[in-house]
């Protein structure tokens, strides 16, 4: 019960790792406010919600500014403070072509959302973290953020983004007692890897899924909700502008021919 008589936020909450990381704070006393683009998202997670909590789903993208500020206002009417904010909403967009065939509008859209849509929830959330002098703050970025490879633009990019944020973040906070770290989740089922899952399950290929990890296997939505609420809680109070990798050991290795 590390979040009892904490507010918890959580962008993304209406699927995969936003919805595990909020049932999670739940499950561990926080009051939380769920908010993601997807009503339909919101409400199946609902469903999951321990009888006793408490929470609020509202519909929002994270790259609306004036969205933006209008929840936390509301949070800030209902709740009085806010002491966890999970910025986890993303998209992919699914796989890109090389660099010399990009669109210009696909780097917006995705750096919208994912990097500058994380930014606003910060720049809008962290000043009532800083008059308290307590906070913690998660971002979620991605293996994808740390290197790259073959049909990575632009994720890759954002998320790379992403940690550089949280560095950022932690350094102009550090000094109000608010802490800002990063997940970089490796593949995980989720709506956002369905297509990935689904080709691989009626091809045949289930089992290269997680392969290049060393724990050969792939992760679930449960196993980052744990880590991300590890950096939310009082346990990793000494831990700021960290990126930890929850990968199965991918991003450990190099991946050499012949060497398993
Ligand atoms: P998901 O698609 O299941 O969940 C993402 C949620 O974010 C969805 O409910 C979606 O509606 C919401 N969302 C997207 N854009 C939004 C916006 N602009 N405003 C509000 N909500 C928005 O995918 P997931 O895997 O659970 O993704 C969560 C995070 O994990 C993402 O940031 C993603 O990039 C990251 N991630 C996932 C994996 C993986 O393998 N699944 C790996 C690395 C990083
Ligand atoms: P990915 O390729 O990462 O899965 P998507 O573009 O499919 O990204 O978006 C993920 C989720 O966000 C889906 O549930 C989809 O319904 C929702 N979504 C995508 N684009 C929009 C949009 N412009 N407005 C509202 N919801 C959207």
């Amino acid at each position: 019960m590390r979040f009892t008589e904490r507010v918890a936020i959580v962008t993304g909450a209406g699927s995969g790792i936003g919805r595990a990381t909020a049932l999670r704070l739940a499950r561990e006393g926080a009051s939380v406010i769920m908010a993601d683009w997807s009503e339909e998202g919101l409400q199946e997670t609902a469903s999951h919600m321990p009888a006793d909590a408490t929470h609020i789903e509202r519909k929002l993208d994270v790259s609306d500014e004036d969205g933006v500020r209008t929840l936390i206002a509301e949070v800030m009417d209902q709740f009085g403070q806010i002491d966890v904010l999970v910025n986890n909403a993303g998209i992919s967009g699914g796989s890109y072509p090389p660099v010399t065939e990009n669109e210009k509008g696909d780097w917006e859209k995705i750096l919208g959302v994912n990097l500058i849509g994380a930014m606003l929830m910060i720049k809008h959330v962290a000043p009532h973290m800083q008059a308290r002098q307590q906070g913690a703050i998660v971002n979620t970025a991605s293996v994808a953020g740390i290197r790259s490879g073959a049909g990575g633009n632009p994720y890759s990019a954002s998320k790379a983004g992403v940690i550089n944020l949280t560095q950022t973040a932690a350094c102009d906070l550090g000094g109000f007692n608010v802490r800002v770290n990063a997940v970089c989740p490796g593949l995980v089922e989720t709506g956002m890897t369905k297509a990935v899952f689904d080709y691989a399950r009626s091809n045949d290929k289930e089992h290269k899924l997680g392969g290049r990890c060393e724990l050969r296997r792939y992760g679930k939505p449960e196993e980052l909700a744990a880590a991300i609420c590890f950096l939310a809680s009082d346990d990793a109070s000494y831990i700021t502008g960290q990126a930890l990798p929850v990968d199965g050991g991918n991003t450990a290795s190099l991946n050499l021919p012949g060497m398993k």
